[in-house]
């Protein structure tokens, strides 16, 4: 496997235990009134911002891949952004149509929401580090009444 490949994988692997432990953080001791007003409001601020919000909380670790070489910089930088954007989209379709999100069993950040959790489902884009962790909480979840549409996926809001 060419080097930018696995420095891109690795990217984004660290993304998304970066989006574990930065959200399981803001419930202890990061950010934590933000955080809960977010819990407040029970809303998303649109895929762009949510974006930006992770690549300034995260952004340090993009620049890493470039000890080892230009091209694992490259890689590494690449595959940590493309995390970033997928757990925004993630955020964002979770807060509006919860159940489109096909890639997880149940929508680990709306049950996160909807049962007040403090302590469990830290997870965004993937439920696999509240697994490996023990945060995965499997509570009942109520799949909202509506019809399955795959256009709905395109109409969240992006800004
Ligand atoms: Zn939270
Ligand atoms: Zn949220």
């Amino acid at each position: 496997m060419p080097v930018w490949l696995t420095a891109c994988l690795i990217g984004f692997v660290v993304g998304s235990l970066a989006e574990y432990w930065g959200h399981r953080a803001m419930h202890t001791v990061l950010l934590k009134k933000k955080h809960a007003e977010h819990h407040r409001d029970n809303d998303g601020q649109g895929w762009f911002w949510e974006f930006v919000d992770y690549v300034v909380g995260a952004g340090f670790l993009l620049p890493v891949g470039f000890i080892h070489s230009w091209e694992a910089g490259w890689g590494f930088a690449a595959g940590g952004l493309s995390y970033a954007a997928f757990a925004a989209y993630s955020h964002q379709l979770q807060h509006e149509f919860p159940e489109l999100c096909f890639w997880m069993i149940r929508p680990c950040h709306a049950i996160h929401h909807d049962n007040h959790m403090w302590k469990t489902n830290f997870g965004i884009g993937i439920d696999v580090w509240d697994r490996v962790f023990g945060t995965y909480q499997k509570v009942p979840w109520q799949r909202p009444d509506r019809p399955f549409s795959l256009l709905r996926m395109f109409r969240i809001k992006w800004i």
